[in-house]
């Protein structure tokens, strides 16, 4: 047998990540880290500071098994708020270890092995592998670049028909998605709406940047259109909003019987997770409008100040609509139209670190993203100067 040593059949090809290669590049050249998708700033002081008074109470033992009530409240106002739609906090909302866990739970418990998964790629890279991990098969339809660098990214209606098959159970959506920062359109969640319909699909849908997006650009969640909410998971995350990553508190909502066969699969994963942070989360949602409002604001000058730098050091790049991620074309810099090898050289010639897209897209599909490159922009003022000035002083064409 070839692969990896030990790792059953099923986790062959996701031995290894190009995080960790270009993380630790980034500390072995005192490079600026554009790679990772993480805040290097806190989060907002009402919060961090429930957290910290939660710790050594009673939040510090396992709560209950679906979060904590005053959580899963929270989190049906906040969709009530946001969405119009309603979710009982009693049976149609489960707090999960993070947006990560509530997508993997949800494939292992509603996924029969060769059970078909159709979604966009370039993908998240959990996605493949929690798909893997419960025995289902990645169908994936790609999103193509704007042409001229300007406009959308979009998905050809063909690539996506061919994509659904008689074993197709699930369609997985990412709307804001990363990495391309693009949020699907009203006409595309209709064409997606009409085909979980028309060939009774479930829909899973990972909206943790709901309230990232920019320029006005409005997201909407695919279980709003008609037929859908019945259908249809909704995942959140705190970590994104509330500049939280690491605190891995999620969430995921639906009609009683999904949420039911989700908790399932969860409560053998992690059982439940993060006490004392689940009443910082709920306070959190339940800030004003004026929070979230702030919080796109804010991401959106950080956005346009390296997309301006970008630009200035002769990349072309695809400027997000929402995220914590801007796309660059290598080509005029790199003529072999190699990402991969730009980020592996990157941090020598600027001192910068960021992530090849092509690491998001499937074999068969590798060659849409070989050319682009993905940098983050969720980061501090002087860390994002610094960046600019570094690739500023880029120098020229690199040779092959
Ligand atoms: C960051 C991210 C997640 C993971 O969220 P956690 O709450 O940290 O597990 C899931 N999906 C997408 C698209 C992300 O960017």
């Amino acid at each position: 047998m070839t692969g990896v040593p030990y790792l059953s059949s099923r986790l062959q090809g996701f031995g290894t990540t190009v995080f960790a290669e270009m993380s630790a590049l980034a500390v072995a050249t005192g490079s600026v880290n554009l790679g990772q998708g993480f805040p290097d700033y806190p989060g907002p002081p009402e919060v961090l500071e429930v957290a910290r008074a939660a710790i050594g109470t009673a939040a510090d033992q396992y709560p209950p098994g679906p979060g904590i009530p005053e959580l899963r409240a929270a989190i049906a106002n906040h969709h009530q708020r946001f969405t119009g739609l309603g979710y009982d906090p009693a049976d149609e909302v489960l707090v999960t270890a993070g947006a990560t866990e509530a997508l993997t739970a949800a494939l292992l418990a509603l996924l029969d092995p060769g059970d078909e998964v159709v979604l966009f790629e370039p993908m998240y890279d959990s996605y493949a592998a929690a798909v893997a991990m419960a025995g289902g098969v990645v169908r994936p339809v790609p999103l193509r670049p704007p042409a001229d660098g300007h406009g959308r990214w979009s998905f050809d209606r063909a690539d996506l028909a061919a994509a659904v098959t008689p074993r197709t159970t699930l369609l997985l959506l990412n709307t804001p998605h990363n990495p391309t920062g693009k949020v699907f359109t009203a006409e595309e969640l209709a064409t997606l709406a009409s085909l979980a319909v028309a060939h009774d699909l479930l829909v899973l849908t990972d909206e943790v940047y709901e309230h990232l997006v920019f320029d006005g650009a409005r997201h909407v969640s695919l279980a709003t259109l008609p037929g859908m909410r019945d259908r249809t998971l909704v995942v959140g995350s705190a970590g994104k909003t509330f500049n939280v990553t690491g605190w891995k508190v999620g969430w995921i909502c639906g009609p009683a019987a999904l949420v039911s066969a989700v908790r399932t699969a969860k409560q053998f994963l992690t059982y439940v997770n993060g006490g004392p942070f689940q009443p910082a989360v709920a306070a959190g949602l339940t800030l004003p409008d004026a929070y979230f409002a702030r919080a796109a604001e804010d991401l959106q000058y950080r956005r346009d100040v390296l997309v301006r730098g970008l630009a200035e050091a002769g990349l072309p790049v695809i400027s997000p609509e929402a995220t914590y991620f801007a796309t660059v074309d290598v080509r005029p810099v790199r003529p072999d139209g190699d990402g991969l090898a730009f980020c592996r050289s990157l941090p020598q010639r600027a001192g910068v670190v960021a992530i090849p897209t092509v690491v998001f897209y499937s074999a068969g599909n590798a060659a849409l993203g070989r050319h682009l490159v993905r940098f983050a922009f969720c980061k501090s003022d002087a860390v994002l100067a610094e960046a600019v000035e570094r690739l500023a002083g880029m120098s020229g064409k690199e040779s092959a």
